[in-house]
């Protein structure tokens, strides 16, 4: 696939649950100055939308005719990401939190499963993708890290550096429970194993994002810490830039 001839860089990192795409790729965007796309926060910001409107979440026809009305405005400052929900009036509805819950958790993967929501999401993605490298924010360099589950292979294929995130399922399970409850204890990671390995199991009927695409460069942060799996993402980005010392 050839490299676009688009201004900044464009980075994609796809991964399963637990792998700590987000984060890292949040902070490889700040260590870089540009812009961040959590394209996950999307498809929760219209699952989100579709619940409380009362759509049928079980009837893709009615989901897809509600996302396609549904205008969202994304943040994408690597140090404060936001999504809203915009309005018919044009005001906005930040759910940068609400999209964390439980609930959104448990209904996205049906959601994200309709073909028309992907086509609508895809072309919003791209469009932001494009804007991050043409018209950057005030004091950001063009570009971006854009992260999800088929940012490497249907987004942007032809992205300047494409990364798959893995870990180790134990380990996964293990950061996520820290993450959201706390602790990595019995009781903790059962109740993180259905967030993490059966929504995994969903999402693989719908998007490949188990195992690494021609081209794209796997990252097993199995044995790295935090600081390390940035380092180490920001070593590819180096590497398949051309930059590497
Ligand atoms: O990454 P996050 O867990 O926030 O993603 C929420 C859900 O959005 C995933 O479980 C998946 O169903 C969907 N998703 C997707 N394609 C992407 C990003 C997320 O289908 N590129």
């Amino acid at each position: 696939m050839s490299r676009s001839p688009r201004p900044g860089v464009v980075v994609a990192v796809d991964g399963p649950s637990g792998s700590g795409k987000s984060s890292v790729s949040r902070a490889t965007a700040r260590a870089l100055g540009v812009a961040f796309l959590d394209t996950g926060a999307m498809y929760r910001a219209v699952t989100l939308s579709a619940h409380r409107a009362g759509v049928d979440l079980a009837d893709p026809a009615a989901v897809a005719a509600h996302v396609r009305g549904v205008p969202l405005a994304v943040g994408t400052d690597p140090d404060a990401p936001t999504i809203a929900l915009v309005g018919a009036d044009g005001s906005e509805t930040d759910v940068t939190e609400a999209i964390r819950s439980s609930d959104v958790t448990g209904a996205v993967s049906a959601v994200a499963s309709v073909p028309a929501v992907r086509a609508d999401l895809l072309v919003r993605q791209r469009t932001l993708i494009e804007a991050a490298c043409a018209a950057p924010a005030p004091g950001r360099e063009p570009g971006v890290v854009a992260e999800g589950r088929d940012i490497t292979t249907v987004v942007a294929p032809d992205a300047d550096v494409r990364v798959l995130l893995t870990a180790d399922e134990a380990v996964r399970l293990a950061r996520r429970a820290h993450q959201d409850l706390g602790a990595a204890d019995a009781a903790a990671l059962a109740a993180t194993r259905s967030a993490i390995v059966e929504r995994d199991a969903v999402d693989s009927r719908t998007t490949s994002f188990r195992t690494a695409a021609d081209g794209v460069v796997t990252l097993d942060s199995t044995h790295l810490d935090f600081d390390g799996t940035v380092e180490a993402l920001l070593a590819v980005v180096r590497q398949e830039t051309g930059q590497a010392s």
